[in-house]
């Protein structure tokens, strides 16, 4: 944590460890390429947050400010679920062996017998299916952000313990976002960081209990057709040999690991490969031509 410079892990950065973790961790060491697919991913999660969620002016300029405002478009977001059955891009906090743990959920909706069903949006740049790696990485996500749900549901992961592990009560939001904020007509009450962690997390404990069906969606960028869609079970057990699994990395217990020999085709489409990254790369050179 403390040579990647972080103070928590994201959601992404375990699904990440899954595809390769020394990929993962090489992308936070010497910073990640924006691809095209990258782009076009945040391109169709701002298009789909803006046709389910209304639109929230807000421009933070600090790192309080931004925190703010997650909460409360989290929190305006579970509302308009609770209206219109769909919301998407809510965050979502929780802790793992005592370390903090964030990840943005791409789409909460209420499923026929009342459950809120996790859904995680993928886009692909062709209609060809996602590989088996790239669903069992995209899995562990979801996993994730399911018990992290059902932390908060339960009372495991409260408003409380979020605001000791992010020390809210040193943080302040600037003069010039609580003017924008009083713009919205947001009370005068709920401006502090800790009064919107507490409507954020009320919020989250009061909507519908979240379900154990968790859905993976992949989708063309260009025609927007659904390529497969798979709905999987949570499972407790899978979940805590996950967490298991990827906290000895975090913990500094063992060093990141490489893919292993049957997945070095990974390997070929890696930015890392044959430069920072050579467990695979041929020692000899015409095997490389
Ligand atoms: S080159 Fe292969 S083993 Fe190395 S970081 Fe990339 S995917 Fe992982």
């Amino acid at each position: 944590m403390v040579r990647l410079h972080k103070s928590a892990i994201r959601v992404t950065d375990i699904s990440g460890q899954y595809w390769c973790e020394r990929q993962m961790e090489l992308h936070h060491l010497f910073g990640r390429k924006i691809t095209k697919e990258i782009k076009a991913g945040r391109k169709m999660h701002e298009a789909l947050e803006n046709e389910s969620n209304a639109p929230v002016a807000l421009e933070p300029r600090s790192y309080a400010d931004y925190l703010y405002k997650q909460l409360y478009t989290g929190g305006l977001g579970i509302a308009t679920m609770e209206k219109s059955g769909l919301t998407r891009e809510i965050p979502v906090y929780g802790s793992i062996n005592g370390y903090k743990l964030v990840g943005k959920i791409d789409q909460l909706n209420v499923g026929p017998n009342k459950e809120v069903i996790i859904t995680e949006n993928k886009v692909r740049t062709n209609d060809k299916s996602p590989s088996d790696a790239q669903i069992e990485s995209n899995k562990i996500q979801l996993l994730f952000y399911k018990k992290m749900m059902d932390d908060i549901q339960s009372g495991s992961y409260t408003s409380e313990n979020f605001k000791r592990s992010y020390g809210t009560n040193t943080l302040k939001v600037t003069e010039e976002f609580v003017r924008q904020i009083n713009a919205l007509g947001v009370r005068k009450e709920m401006q502090s960081i800790d009064a919107v962690a507490d409507f954020f997390f009320k919020s989250v404990a009061n909507m519908g209990k979240v379900g154990d069906d968790i859905v993976l969606k992949y989708v063309n960028q260009f025609t927007g057709e659904t390529i497969k869609m798979c709905t999987l079970k949570y499972d407790s057990g899978e979940m805590s040999r996950a967490s298991d699994y990827v906290m000895k990395y975090w913990r500094g217990e063992r060093e990141s690991l490489p893919v292993p020999e049957s997945e070095k085709w990974k390997c070929n489409i890696c930015m890392f490969f044959g430069k920072e990254c050579k467990v695979w790369w041929p020692q000899n050179e015409a095997d490389r031509n």
